[in-house]
């Protein structure tokens, strides 16, 4: 509200004059500075006034008909004109007549004849004190106005609103708390908190609070309950502001009050709710574990006794029914790992778990894992890694096994012929990170463009027929999404229906300081030893060529059956025969068994050690390779780590110029490893008996507990000595695996290196492998057991307890022995 005392027109004033000389004598003196008007009675004068209020009127006394007495008189008498100024002009020395101009109400007075200065001086004096008065006549009708609209509007709000002044008494209370108190205003003006009965402490806190606001001149908050003496209760939240005269002092302080009776209850009533919700999100985490248990329990009975029948001697039918039966139970328990993990994803569980690893052998493990199928189906598989992959990085192995095995299954599924291609490669080295980038392509039946990004949504498959075609429950895109995300990376893909799909993914990686160890020491020097590579397909050449050159061996390359005899034969003839081949099985003009008969019956040649690659173990492969002169064999694609061990194998061998020469193979390659005695505790029978089965027939001599106690009975028997390692169930009666893990650490003498434990357990959440090693255990195997698992698990346990106990022995991770997918078993 702003106002503007400068008057915002020439002042308007009323000459009244019966004598027209009068009047224009009047009028020339005040000519230039005001709009004039002339009234030559009293009766034309009020009708003047009345139709348009003048600034000031120049009134003469004497006039017939109404006198400017009257006329002052009724002018004064009305207030919406007593404001007019009113100069009476009376005769110069007529005492009597001034004054009862004056009593009547006339500001001023004038003598005639009327001094022209004199007359200029006191019109100019009176109309700036009427603009005055007009200004505060206006200035105190806004703010009256603005007042009622302050009151008006906080008796309309529910809150409470209320002031006070310097000593705590109300100046001012609204509507709605003058009801709750039941009083009026006037009741309540003057009022302190205890002349309105609040309780003593109550009132005394308040009064102290809004002394609080005048002396710190900052707002207060408040909540208290209060009972009116109305009757009323409720929970109140209360502000106390300071209110600032100009100077910026506290001139009183406003409260509101609020009733959060209603907050309060609702806030309480989602507490209740969220503690509900939590407690049913955990009741589903178990659930999820325990159902886990439930089912992983039978089906490690179900898969380990599949693959132990299947290592008898079977009819042909058998073996065929059985491989339905073990690849069933292999499908199932990816559908149940599926749904854990898409749970796990659901409660923002899912975590990575970095180690550093070879990425070469995480990529070849899995490509192996899945050969098997690919080449059953009639699929090439094909693994192209870029030689500028570090052979050691940090990351997930076990996740990252868990996106290849996801889609390069997807592209063996989705692929009736031809071929399926793992490339890898860097995308960005940015040290001390690296960006790899996957590409998965196949010639199957591709994706339709509108559907290529739904098939990444959570159980969505391309089109509703894929269900009843291939099977699937459309999660495994989603749970590698996810992956991928967490490693960093994105997933994406090209693909053209009827042409076949390639599905990217880039995942960030950190380097790694020290390479991951390679396995089995020299016995024979490969250096500089020369070898033929026979394979028709180029890129399987340039893979086998550059592993053999990280060894620092002498590859020379051939892509036939008849360019490899010719080029032994020159060898040959020009006195550096090849000591070794490396041929694969499936080429054109010639097969690997028929180039390897050729070899072995040609006398100048047949002392070359030959190494086979076939793309699958079919069976009676061992004994083609044994009748053709087969050294070693391997299925494809080939591990670094089985190929390097192969090679040294079968090289020993033929150093050792055995007549009948034993056909190295994976498994033989395996059972070379040390064999003891082997601890194992576990409850369930079934459980028991292929735990222990898989074990002797691996030429391990096991020693079966029932429980913790028994075990740990067992083991003092023994005094400690004497086992290689403990397999733990943690779920058992009587004594738990964590417990009896606790005793063993606690009893077991410090002068040995400790006893390793792996815990066997068929939980399969987040926070287990946490919870054993923190036990004291030393690896975790995850049942269904899967016996290259149990094996690998096992076997680099009793490696690391010959070496001295430290944190590094027991170093096999955790998680990638967990999600290791089920291995191929039939070669
Ligand atoms: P599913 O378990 O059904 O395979 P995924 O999430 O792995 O679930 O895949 C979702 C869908 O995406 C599949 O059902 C299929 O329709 C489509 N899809 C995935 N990979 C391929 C591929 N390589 N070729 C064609 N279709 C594919």
């Amino acid at each position: 509200m702003t106002f503007n005392l400068e008057i915002d027109h020439p002042a308007r004033v009323l000459i009244v004059d019966d004598e027209p000389h009068n009047r224009q004598l009047l009028e020339v003196m005040l000519a230039g500075g005001y709009l004039l008007q002339t009234a030559a009675s009293g009766e034309e004068a009020l009708a003047i006034v009345a139709h348009q209020a003048p600034d000031l009127i120049l009134l003469d006394v004497m006039m017939p008909g109404m006198d400017g007495y009257e006329v002052t008189s009724k002018i004064k008498g009305d207030p919406a004109t007593r404001n007019i100024p009113v100069i009476i002009i009376t005769a110069l020395d007529d005492r009597d007549a001034r004054m009862r101009g004056l009593n009547a109400g006339a500001e001023d007075f004038l003598s005639k004849p009327v001094d022209r200065a004199e007359l200029s001086v006191r019109v100019r004096n009176l109309v700036r004190l009427k603009a005055y008065g007009d200004y505060y006549d206006k200035y105190s009708r806004a703010l009256e106005r603005r007042e009622r609209m302050l009151i008006t509007t906080l008796s309309s709000i529910s809150d409470f609103a209320y002031v006070f002044d310097r000593d705590g008494r109300f100046v001012y209370v609204n509507q709605p708390l003058l009801d709750l108190w039941g009083i009026t205003l006037q009741e309540a003006e003057g009022k302190t908190f205890f002349d309105l009965k609040y309780p003593d402490d109550l009132a005394a806190l308040l009064m102290r609070q809004v002394q609080e606001v005048f002396a710190n001149t900052t707002r207060l908050t408040g909540e208290t309950p209060y009972t009116s003496p109305t009757g009323v209760h409720a929970d109140y939240e209360y502000i106390f502001s300071p209110v600032f005269e100009a100077d910026g002092a506290v001139e009183s302080v406003v409260g509101i009050t609020r009733d959060i009776t209603a907050r309060k209850r609702e806030a309480e009533a989602l507490g209740v709710a969220k503690d509900a919700a939590e407690a049913a999100n955990r009741a589903k985490s178990q659930f999820l574990a325990n159902m886990s248990h439930e089912i992983r329990t039978p089906m490690n009975g179900v898969i380990g006794m599949t693959d132990l029948v299947l290592d008898t001697d079977l009819t042909v039918e058998q073996r065929e029914n059985l491989g339905i039966v073990k690849s069933s139970a292999d499908a199932l328990l990816t559908v149940i790992n599926d749904i854990l993990d898409f749970s796990r994803i659901e409660a923002g569980k899912l975590e990575l778990d970095p180690i550093d690893f070879s990425p070469r052998d995480a990529i070849g493990d899995t490509a192996n894992a899945l050969a098997w199928k690919a080449h059953q189906n009639g699929l090439e598989l094909i693994v192209d890694v870029d030689a500028d992959i570090p052979h050691t990085i940090r990351g997930d192995p076990g996740r990252l096994r868990q996106i290849l095995i996801n889609l390069l299954g997807n592209a063996i599924k989705f692929t009736p012929h031809g071929e399926v291609v793992l490339r890898v490669g860097v995308e960005a080295a940015t040290p001390p990170e690296i960006l790899l980038h996957f590409a998965i392509s196949d010639t199957g039946i591709g994706i339709a463009l509108d559907r290529q990004q739904r098939v990444f949504e959570a159980f969505t498959q391309a089109d509703g027929s894929t269900t009843r075609a291939y099977g699937g429950t459309g999660l495994g895109l989603t749970i590698s999404s996810k992956l991928v995300q967490l490693m960093g990376g994105r997933v994406w893909v090209e693909s053209e229906a009827g042409r076949g799909s390639t599905f990217h993914f880039t995942a960030r990686f950190a380097t790694a300081s020290a390479p991951v160890s390679m396995p089995v020491p020299d016995a024979i020097d490969l250096q500089d030893l020369t070898v033929l590579v026979v394979d028709d397909n180029a890129t399987n050449r340039r893979l086998l060529e550059e592993m053999l050159l990280g060894w620092r061996m002498v590859p020379t390359l051939a892509a036939s059956a008849l360019d490899a005899l010719a080029t032994l034969r020159a060898a040959q003839q020009s006195g550096q025969p090849f000591p070794l081949v490396l041929t694969d099985f499936q080429m054109p003009d010639a097969d690997g068994f028929t180039l390897t008969s050729t070899i072995k019956n040609d006398p100048t040649i047949a002392r070359a050690t030959v190494v086979m690659l076939t793309s699958a173990g079919q069976p009676g492969d061992a004994g083609r390779c044994r009748e053709s002169g087969v050294a070693a064999y391997l299925a494809k694609p080939i591990r670094r780590s089985d190929l390097r061990s192969a090679i040294l194998t079968a090289m020993r061998v033929r150093t050792a110029e055995q007549h009948q020469p034993a056909l190295v193979t994976r498994h033989s390659l395996r059972e070379a490893r040390p064999s003891g005695r082997i601890l194992l505790v576990e409850d369930n029978s079934v459980n028991q008996l292929v735990a222990r089965r898989l074990l002797e027939k691996r030429g391990y001599t096991v020693v079966v507990a029932g429980n913790g106690r028994e075990a740990l009975a067992i083991l003092e028997e023994a005094a400690f000595a004497g086992f290689g390692c403990v397999l733990m169930d943690v779920q058992m009666p009587e004594m738990n695996g964590f417990e009896c893990t606790g005793l063993i650490r606690e009893r077991e003498p410090r002068t040995r290196s400790r006893l390793p434990i792996v815990a066997m357990t068929a939980h399969a959440m987040d926070g287990d492998e946490a919870r054993c090693l923190a036990a004291g255990m030393d690896a975790y195997l995850s049942k269904p057991i899967q016996p290259d698992l149990l094996f690998e698990v096992v076997e680099r346990q009793l490696d690391a307890s010959h070496l001295p106990p430290s944190p590094a022995a027991r170093s096999l991770p955790i998680k990638d022995v967990r999600d290791r997918p089920v291995q191929d078993r039939a070669s």
